[in-house]
């Protein structure tokens, strides 16, 4: 039974290399070093095995502000640390880049909205001024 040649489909997790490997079923493996660029070369029907979970770049940094405008005329969609803002009342957005003078760069968002709560509605907003926008009011 030992003597038993298969052969199996592998794929390199790295590079996308795919070969058949043939061999003594007692020597299989189901895994192997990519002849290419010595990433892991697994059995395509144990591939799931060796995949990684949560691959680095699902594991992305909820954003503070999203700010998303279908087009010309679309009522913006405005994502607040991932949460989206709804009943919407100001969405502004500004920044300006660093200049030859001093404190000519800045950041600055107003985002205005109502909130019932208790069967009351709230008016709540998030609003930041950095750098050049700091001297613009108040
Ligand atoms: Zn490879």
């Amino acid at each position: 039974m030992d003597e038993i040649i298969g052969h199996a489909i592998y794929k390199c997790l790295c590079c996308g290399y795919r070969d058949k490997v043939r061999g003594k079923r007692k020597d299989y493996k189901e895994i192997y070093v990519c002849p290419k660029c010595n990433g892991a070369f697994v059995d395509i029907y144990h591939l799931h095995k060796y995949q990684t979970k949560n691959p680095a770049k699902d594991i992305e940094v909820t954003p503070l502000l999203v700010i998303e405008l279908e087009n010309e005329t679309a009522v913006p969609k405005v994502f607040y640390q991932g949460k989206e803002i709804t009943r919407k009342t100001i969405v502004a957005f500004g920044w300006e880049t660093k200049k030859a003078d001093v404190e000519s760069d800045g950041l600055m968002y107003d985002i205005d909205y109502f909130e019932p709560v208790d069967g009351v509605t709230c008016r709540r907003g998030y609003r930041l001024r950095r750098g050049k926008f700091s001297f613009d009011d108040e």
